[in-house]
């Protein structure tokens, strides 16, 4: 507890708030909003319940094991009567879908036809239809997830007739160097997917920034930033 100060969090989450309001007014023309998630990676659960007090509504898991072991411990309503909304950010392994079908809101890391039979069948099963995001590798690093932009529209095909999975648009995490580059070709292929109007498929969600690119990130259309350590301070990984 000593690591997390409620004031610093609290303090932290207006200046954010203030650059993208900033930026979005610069930038941005098009009246698409600009959702914050938190990302929750070793925060502590009290410390994730004091944001979501804070009126952020939105919570980013990137552990099935930690957000197992962290999530009864979540405040269910805020004080408006409003459950979190949970997405699943980190990368999946098919056989731990189960895990978090029941509990999660958004898959945003879909990136093989493998991982979204899963869900498919999952969700299915559980009489629920999953939204999910196709995670996008633009930086074509080894070292990362996601499907190569070449990769995407035929997954997209794939996924499109799914009963149990809603395509709503793409994420992606950019290489740390030359992001503004990168967030510059994302922005550039959601639209171009956008505009072929791909039967079954919305590109309504595109999630992308992180607590060193979010600026540029809302610059180049993301609807929606993932900030750890921008609102939380360093993680503490123990
Ligand atoms: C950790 C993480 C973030 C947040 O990173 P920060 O740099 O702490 O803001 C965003 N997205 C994903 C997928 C992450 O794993």
């Amino acid at each position: 507890m000593d690591n997390y100060s409620f004031d610093r969090v609290k303090d932290n989450l207006s200046v954010i708030c203030d650059n993208i309001s900033e930026a979005y007014d610069k930038y941005r023309s098009d009246g698409s909003k600009v959702d914050i998630m938190a990302v929750t990676k070793t925060v502590p659960p009290e410390v994730v319940n004091w944001v979501f007090s804070l009126g952020l509504d939105l919570l980013g898991e990137n552990r099935v094991q930690e957000f197992l072991s962290k999530k009864d411990s979540y405040n269910k309503y805020s004080d408006y009567g409003t459950p979190p909304r949970i997405h699943f950010i980190g990368h999946l392994q098919t056989n731990k879908v189960k895990y978090i079908v029941d509990d999660v809101d958004m898959i945003q890391s879909v990136d093989s036809l493998r991982l979204a039979q899963e869900i498919n069948r999952l969700a299915t099963a559980h009489n629920k239809v999953m939204d999910v995001l196709c995670e996008v590798n633009i930086g074509g690093e080894e070292s990362k997830s996601g499907v190569s932009p070449d990769e995407l529209i035929p997954l997209l095909e794939q996924l499109a007739p799914m009963e149990g999975i809603r395509v709503k648009g793409l994420m992606t995490i950019p290489p740390p160097t030359d992001s503004d580059i990168f967030l510059g070709k994302m922005e550039e292929l959601f639209n171009n997917i956008k505009d072929r109007k791909l039967k079954g498929i919305s590109m309504e969600t595109l999630s992308m920034g992180m607590t060193h690119d979010y600026v540029e990130a809302v610059k180049h259309g993301s609807t929606l930033v993932r900030i750890g350590t921008g609102i939380f301070g360093a993680r503490n990984y123990v």
